[in-house]
């Protein structure tokens, strides 16, 4: 883009919210969070930082009349480089959309901006005795727009759904600037296609969310923890088959001795470092029933060969391990560079899944920290590398490949929940196959021009 270019774009982006132009601070918005170095991430010619649906109606209607990119971007913490900017694009952050339009408590439901943080959704349904389920790992810090764009699971998502299930409705802005509602804000709602549905997971490539509403639940009682221990991966596996078969834990979480280690030298939690797996699970059923449904799950792992397995009903020792398990990915970065995947098999191949990704770390003799939500089939295995060895890279790239290909051969998916963006856009045919052409055709009819964040997801 010439400077004079720019130029002109900048003066048509009035009224579309503050501007960001200066190459400094530009920069700081050029990638997300997904294998930095690894992915491409151009200099975008603006942010625009929009406060109300108006403003990113003006600024989707600029770039329009401009024929330049538009990258929407929440927290930029995503895993997948569907926020990372292209060179000359407008970069839509949505960091000052932070409102809480409504929250209608005898509803349970409330009514958001994109760029409200998933934690501060969480603290205003709590001052009224309810919850916002969907928990990422990231919940601190990533948006709630972000989440809607990528689907975000979590941890509580085993037993209490994603983004999807606490969604009803959406404010969009479309390609031509348009605003539009779709969904509803009751539990039920069959008129018109599914529209929510489809955006939700979309990563920005159909529509700008620009108010969300979603269903809040009861704030679940304390309930009860599990920790068990594992010589391997594979014990491991078959007692997470064995619970999700026969019980709903409200979290069943696992991680192995790599990323154990990573987490007790990054912020020590008196984790047992001897160990090679560690699963963890809760219930949150109310009174008594929690830790019973705990001590079954117990047995089980015990039976499945858990070389120790503890029950508690202290909160304070749950939440040490629930604030374990969240840290395992920033521990793991510190590490070394990392390629982190996020594929999810059928239940019932997760033991193949776990002892797979152990002989792949042999064949191509790379380190796999393995951590994920164990219970839903969606496992993080993060191959750690040395970015400064090219053949290190290049094994590790082979590992991150047969990860993938391992999940699809066991009937899975290669994005539980980090979305495709940059990172797996060229995989994604491996999945869709003959219904790639038709996600094009969605696209297409949403995006003729194909400007809302080209070249991610599909
Ligand atoms: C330490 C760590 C832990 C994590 N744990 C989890 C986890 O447990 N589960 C999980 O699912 N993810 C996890 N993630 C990944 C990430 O936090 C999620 O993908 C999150 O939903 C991204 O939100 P964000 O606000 O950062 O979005 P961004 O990264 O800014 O954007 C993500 C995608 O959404 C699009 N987008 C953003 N806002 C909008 C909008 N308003 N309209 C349309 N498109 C938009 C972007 O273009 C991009 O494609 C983790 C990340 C980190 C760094």
């Amino acid at each position: 883009m010439t400077t004079a270019s720019t130029s002109r774009l900048l003066a048509d982006l009035e009224g579309a919210g503050e501007l960001i132009a200066d190459p400094d601070v530009l920069a700081s918005y050029r990638a997300d969070q997904a294998a930095p170095g690894l992915l491409e991430a151009g200099m975008p010619a603006v942010v625009v930082r929009p406060r109300r649906t108006a403003e990113v109606q003006a600024a989707v209607r600029a770039a329009a009349r401009h024929g330049v990119p538009i990258v929407p971007r929440g927290a930029g913490s995503g895993l997948a480089g569907g926020a990372n900017a292209i060179d000359g694009c407008v970069v839509l952050s949505t960091e000052l959309m932070t409102g809480i339009v409504g929250l209608d408590a005898a509803s349970l439901t409330a009514t958001v901006q994109p760029g409200l943080v998933n934690a501060h959704l969480g603290d205003a349904a709590k001052q009224h005795g309810l919850w916002y389920a969907p928990d990422p790992a990231s919940y601190a810090f990533s948006t709630i727009g972000g989440n809607v764009a990528t689907n975000a699971g979590g941890l509580c998502c085993v037993k209490h759904g994603v983004t999807r299930d606490a969604l009803l409705g959406l404010e969009l802005v479309l390609a031509d600037g348009r605003a539009v509602r779709v969904g509803r804000r009751t539990r039920k709602g069959v008129a018109g296609y599914d529209l929510v549905s489809l955006v939700c997971g979309s990563e920005g490539t159909l529509a700008i969310v620009t108010e969300a509403t979603v269903r809040l639940l009861p704030a679940p009682p304390p309930g009860a923890t599990l920790a068990a221990s594992f010589a391997g991966l594979g014990d491991a596996g078959r007692a997470i088959a064995r619970i999700v078969r026969s019980t709903t834990p409200a979290m069943l979480e696992l991680m192995d001795r790599t990323t154990i280690a990573a987490v007790e030298a990054m912020a020590p939690q008196g984790l047992d470092q001897d160990v090679e797996v560690l699963v963890f699970a809760r219930s949150d059923l109310p009174g008594a029933a929690a830790l019973e449904e705990v001590e079954r799950m117990a047995s089980w792992c015990e039976s499945e060969g858990a070389t120790l397995a503890v029950v508690t009903d202290e909160e304070a020792e749950g939440r040490m391990l629930t604030a374990a398990r969240r840290l395992a990915y920033s521990a793991l970065e510190r590490q070394g560079a990392t390629l982190l995947d996020d594929v999810c098999v059928p239940l019932g191949a997760i033991p193949a899944l776990l002892e797979g990704i152990e002989a792949i770390a042999a064949r191509h003799d790379v380190l796999i920290g393995t951590f994920g939500h164990a219970g839903d089939g969606n496992m993080h295995p993060t191959v750690v590398y040395d970015r400064g060895d090219p053949d290190a890279v290049a094994r590790a790239r082979a590992a991150f490949a047969a990860i993938v290909a391992l999940a699809l051969e066991l009937g899975g998916t290669i994005a539980g929940e980090h979305g495709i963006g940059l990172l797996k856009h060229g995989l994604l045919g491996d999945e869709l196959g003959a219904a790639h052409d038709l996600h094009r055709q969605i696209k297409h009819a949403l995006d003729p021009a194909g400007l809302l964040n080209p070249g991610k997801g599909i």
